[in-house]
């Protein structure tokens, strides 16, 4: 099953064919709706104009992704069929996701005094600071951490770093960490490589800026909550 939403997470629209049909469940052959994994919310998916109920994605090979419809949808294997995705909802979610991540970055390169310049490596991640949560909705993201003191300390640098990233418009990479076992990374050249699932944006200014408020989640667990200043489309979809 082709993910069309790595190699191309703007496209909003898809000619597929139905692969397999078992009671409400459909499997396609390709599929541009994402489905929740790493946190990110799943994608509001349509399938000749019938919504889907929900998705799941197996966690073993072939690493299918299976939408349930509502009853009497109809779908027959092998017959074609078009999908859509509400790109508002992709949009957000993706530059949340990546706000999301970024912040993780930073607040790791602070705690692990990264020298500027020098690339944050993945497995430098969560060595001294931990995360222990973390969720991507339409609305806003949230990132917990272990922490001891009141995380709003920190608020100022983490956002002057995150500005500068945003106004440079750096592009963010994105490949296979390991293709059979469907594991993905995104990069920032000089900054950090990140393991990653997730569907994200060209590059950090198609982000935009954004507010982080405090939460307390737990004691010891500090919550830091992400909104963005811009909740409209900052990229046309393809
Ligand atoms: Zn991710």
């Amino acid at each position: 099953m082709k993910k069309v939403f790595w190699d191309n997470p703007y496209q909003q629209s898809l000619e597929t064919v139905v692969s397999h049909v078992d009671g409400n469940v459909v499997v396609f052959a390709e599929t541009i709706g994402f489905s929740e994994c790493g946190g990110q919310e799943s994608d509001t998916v349509t399938v000749n104009d019938i919504k889907a109920l929900s998705s799941q994605m197996d966690k073993c090979a072939p690493f299918l992704i299976y939408y349930t419809f509502p009853e009497g949808h109809r779908f027959v294997p092998g017959t074609n069929v078009t999908m859509k995705i509400d790109w508002l909802r992709r949009n957000r979610l993706m530059r949340l996701h990546f706000t999301c991540e970024l912040i993780l970055v930073l607040m790791n390169r602070l705690f692990n005094e990264t020298p500027e310049g020098v690339e944050l490596k993945a497995e430098e991640i969560d060595t001294i600071i931990k995360k222990r949560g973390a969720h991507i909705a339409e609305n806003g993201a949230r990132i917990d951490f272990e922490c001891d003191v009141n995380i709003a300390v920190y608020f100022p640098k983490l956002l002057e770093e995150y500005n500068k990233i945003i106004a440079a418009d750096l592009p963010i990479e994105k490949g296979f960490l390991d293709e059979t076992n469907q594991t993905r990374y995104w990069r920032l050249t000089g900054i950090a490589t990140v393991p990653c699932g997730g569907t994200h944006v060209r590059s950090t200014g198609e982000v935009g800026a954004i507010e982080l408020k405090r939460d307390r989640a737990n004691k010891g667990v500090e919550r830091i909550r992400i909104h963005l200043k811009n909740n409209q489309t900052t990229s046309d979809p393809v």
